[in-house]
């Protein structure tokens, strides 16, 4: 019989439900158990792809395409679930099926309604998700708050499911905010009224995660337990983490959620291996090293959305046994005549550019590449940020002034990367958008090629621009190396500065694809090039790089406040 966890939110959003499901996700598959991870979005968009970043942090893309919800991101650096279009069931999905079925006539002209159309269509996606003999566990996350209007179809879903599977083949599991009023004192009542609201709509939670900032004492915990129906085992203290969200499986851990889960649904207890977890916590706590890493773009003052690239820079730091301080740096400062360059670049040991859509912070980018060549600082550049480094050569190298992207000049005398005829025929996975996994290959003797170890690799693209062909030779021959192109010859995947110590832009995103427990190969080769421009000369303990923030800010203000990386993603 296969397994269900259900994971709810209760009281406000914001609570890591993402980091709690996919930490449940990491146990389980710690105690040896086959995991599929599902998130619920109770918006009416189709998917992510069209959402802005700043209403909704990053778009995180899977093997197959999907532009997704982010939380699909912390799946896949927690669990080895596989992540397709599948994974990821928003309400404008579920609508547009029923409404297709409805217009083919599948439903024999009976009256189409919510219950129970809607909510079979809900089911259905869920179950085909663990649909395979050997998964053994199903954890769906339903976004959103208990409560809203929005998600009650899906809690509908959620409650015909654990009554049909029956409670020892299904469970569920709330995250609610226990919050402290002034003078520190801990609230119950917000999780009670929350787990009031779940039990109307006909779901007795199984277990409980409390999200505070500090520790719960048992005797709060058990005042919970009684008034909620929980049992005491089952209600989880979820404080906020001191070093980074990679301890969270460990903390449900030690207060035993994933035996009380084995225990709940009848699975033979088997020994959990954590050692994965504790050594990647290890080396973000105490890393033998640090560096500091500039990021240069636009958005920098959201913190979700490039969630995958900052992840992926902390991986590449784990991987090098290094703690990464991340300075985000709004590449507009970089523009103008008065921009002191020197001052902003020059404390820095590496610097990214991410990717991005759109002209404004364009000119900041492209000097910041400049100064990185000219300096002899490892650059990477992801997407947007191999395309500036192509730019930026084309200026400055081959003195071609006008040199531009037709994607913020659109009548460029010099488009050397733009919208190519001949690659229509590459784009047909919907839309104009190149989108998810491909495979380059890379050239022997590169700096990608011994970045990966391999000749070939696949990894997910987000895109619309390419390099231009037409100037393939020019830059060649002028010194730019092309390093990485699709199999069939035809489209630049990577370019990098020969005889610079660590210039590499790539047009793929590998940030998708990093892991905690392995990071990408070109984060950690990255990192590892930031180790060697640092010359061993650790930045000193600052705040900043010991709470592992992202920000400077935050983490200041965090340090005063006397709490570290918030538990949240
Ligand atoms: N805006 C660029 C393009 O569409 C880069 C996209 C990106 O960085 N993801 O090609």
């Amino acid at each position: 019989m296969k397994k269900l966890i259900f994971v709810t939110g209760g009281v406000c959003s914001s609570l890591g439900k993402g980091i709690a499901a996919s930490s449940i996700g990491a146990l389980m598959e710690a105690r040896g158990l086959s995991v599929r991870m599902v998130k619920i979005d109770p918006y009416l968009n189709v998917d992510a792809g069209t959402m802005s970043p700043y209403q909704h942090g990053e778009v995180y893309v899977t093997d197959d395409g999907a532009e997704t919800d982010l939380d699909l991101g912390n799946y896949g650096r927690f669990t080895n679930s596989p992540l397709s279009r599948a994974n990821s069931i928003t309400t404008g999905q579920v609508y547009q099926a029923v409404i297709n079925k409805e217009r083919e006539g599948r439903f024999l002209g009976r009256t189409v309604q919510v219950i129970p159309h809607v909510t079979d269509e809900i089911k259905a996606r869920i179950l085909a998700v663990g649909k395979d003999p050997d998964v053994d566990i199903t954890i769906i996350e339903v976004g959103g708050t208990v409560g809203d209007m929005e998600s009650i179809p899906f809690l509908e879903a959620a409650r015909q499911l654990l009554h049909e599977f029956g409670r020892q083949n299904a469970i569920s599991i709330h995250v609610t905010l226990v919050p402290a009023v002034s003078g520190g004192e801990l609230k119950t009542k917000p999780t009670q009224h929350a787990v009031k609201e779940l039990q109307e709509v006909g779901i007795q939670p199984d277990a409980l995660i409390l999200r505070a900032s500090g520790h719960l004492d048992e005797g709060m915990r058990r005042k919970i337990a009684g008034f909620t129906n929980v049992e005491f085992e089952g209600v989880i203290s979820g404080y906020d983490v001191s070093h980074t969200i990679y301890q969270v499986p460990q903390i449900y851990h030690e207060q035993g959620l994933d035996s009380f889960i084995l225990k709940k649904m009848n699975i033979e207890s088997r020994h959990a291996d954590l050692r994965p977890w504790k050594e990647v916590v290890r080396k973000v706590v105490e890393p033998k090293r640090h560096v500091r890493v500039g990021v240069v773009g636009k958005y920098m003052e959201l913190t979700d959305s490039y969630k995958s690239v900052w992840e992926a820079l902390y991986h590449g730091g784990i991987a090098n046994d290094t703690g990464v301080e991340i300075i985000k740096i709004d590449s507009g400062r970089l523009e103008g005549e008065l921009a002191d360059i020197d001052g902003v670049l020059g404390t820095v040991d590496g610097i990214l550019v991410p990717g991005g859509f759109g002209e404004r912070g364009i000119e900041g980018m492209v000097r910041a590449a400049r100064w990185a060549r000219e300096h002899g600082k490892p650059y990477f550049g992801i997407c947007l940020g191999m395309q500036i480094m192509v730019i930026e050569h084309a200026r400055t190298v081959l003195g071609w002034a006008k040199a531009h992207s037709t994607e913020f000049d659109p009548d460029t005398a010099c488009p050397v990367v733009g919208l190519l005829e001949d690659q229509v025929d590459v784009r047909n996975y919907g839309g104009t958008m190149r989108l998810g996994k491909s495979e380059s290959v890379l050239k022997e003797g590169s700096l990608i090629r011994e970045v990966y170890g391999a000749e070939h690799i696949w990894e997910r693209h987000r895109h619309r621009y390419e390099f231009n062909n037409a100037y393939r030779a020019d830059f060649e021959k002028s010194g730019l190396g092309i390093s990485g192109l699709t199999p069939d010859g035809g489209l630049v995947e990577s370019c990098e500065w020969p005889g610079h110590p660590w210039g590499l832009g790539v047009q793929f995103h590998p940030e998708f694809k990093s892991r905690p427990t392995q990071a990408s190969p070109v984060f950690k080769g990255f990192i590892g090039a930031c180790v060697i421009a640092n010359g061993g000369k650790s930045v000193p303990g600052s705040a900043e790089a010991r709470l592992g923030s992202t920000d400077p800010r935050e983490a200041k203000a965090k340090a005063k406040a006397g709490e570290g990386h918030a538990h949240r993603a």
